[in-house]
């Protein structure tokens, strides 16, 4: 199924899982897929890393496979093409064909310190245009609230997403995000732009100040007051930090689908755990 049909009849809950750095390991994320088929998963979206070698693409492929042929639940497959040609894309996109995938994440990568190595796509709506071109997968875009971290403003990269939408993706996953109010503004003026696909919120269910900082240096996204006095007085007691990175992250939940959110995007950080809580407390709003 085309994951883009879901939002005509419902608010949509997805999961992201990745597959874990130790090669041989990825049987612990098929018991992560496992635990969250029980938290009605619209769709599960399996990420992969840029410029990885073959072994990337081998954990990515079997775990898409995983999550759609045994157990039956829709998945998106992400592919970054940093640094791909032509034949190499090809190559992936007819591999997740043959295991039944129909839905791509098509992602430019983040960029290596020295530069983008040499490839066929500069930019993700190169690869959009690319897989529109030749194939019927249905295509997802990546998304920022707060802008990309390398555009010179959220405006400009409004500019650059409406490429992306302009080149056939068919709905767009947002960046993680601690303060709904940039979401908000940030729809406004998508629409304004005339990109007017769906869009799903990425929610971050925050365990561990360390976590968060990664996030900060990598995404450049906002920590509101709250969120930064919640990690403050429970940086050394793990238990109570998870519990209120849960809260938090329900609560800014609770207000997106009170606001008519077309979708929630949990990053669940392959924690089945974390996962339920928050879908125990908000599936009876979506
Ligand atoms: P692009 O859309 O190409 O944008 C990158 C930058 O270039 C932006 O600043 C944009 O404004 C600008 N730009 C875009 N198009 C043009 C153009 N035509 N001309 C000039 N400038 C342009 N990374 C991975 O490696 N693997 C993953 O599985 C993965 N999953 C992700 C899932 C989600 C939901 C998100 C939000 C990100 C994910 N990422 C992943 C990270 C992503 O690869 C990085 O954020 C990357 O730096 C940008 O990717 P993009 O597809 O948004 O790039």
């Amino acid at each position: 199924m085309k994951t883009c049909e879901l939002f005509k009849k419902k608010t949509v809950l997805s999961y992201e899982v990745f597959p874990p750095k130790r090669t041989g390991a990825v049987d612990t994320v098929y018991t992560t897929v496992a635990a969250l088929k029980e938290f009605s998963p619209d769709f599960i979206s399996v990420t992969y890393g840029a410029g990885g070698g073959r072994a990337t693409c081998e954990a990515t492929l079997s775990i898409a496979s995983f999550i759609k042929n045994i157990y039956g639940i829709e998945c998106v497959a992400h592919l970054p093409c940093i640094g791909l040609t032509r034949e190499e894309a090809e190559n992936q996109l007819e591999r997740f064909r043959g295991a039944g995938i129909e839905n791509i994440l098509a992602l430019r990568g983040d960029m290596p310190e020295g530069g983008a190595p040499a490839g066929d796509f500069a930019h993700a709506n190169d690869l959009i245009s690319f897989i529109r071109e030749k194939y019927d997968f249905n295509v997802i875009a990546a998304c920022y609230p707060e802008g990309h971290n390398e555009s010179e403003s959220v405006l400009d990269d409004i500019q650059n997403l409406k490429r992306k939408t302009d080149a056939g993706a068919t709905q767009l996953i947002s960046q993680l995000f601690f303060d709904n109010d940039y979401f908000y503004r940030f729809l406004e003026r998508c629409r304004l732009a005339g990109i007017n696909v769906p869009v799903e919120a990425g929610i971050m269910p925050v365990a561990n100040k360390k976590q968060i900082e990664r996030m900060v240096t990598l995404c450049g996204v906002t920590l509101p007051k709250k969120f930064s006095s919640m990690m403050s007085r429970y940086e050394n007691n793990p238990d109570a930090m998870r519990d209120a990175g849960i809260a938090y992250a329900v609560d800014q939940i609770v207000d997106l689908i009170s606001q008519g959110v077309d979708g929630i995007h949990l990053y669940t950080m392959n924690n089945p755990y974390i996962a339920r809580r928050i879908y125990e407390a908000v599936h009876r709003l979506l």
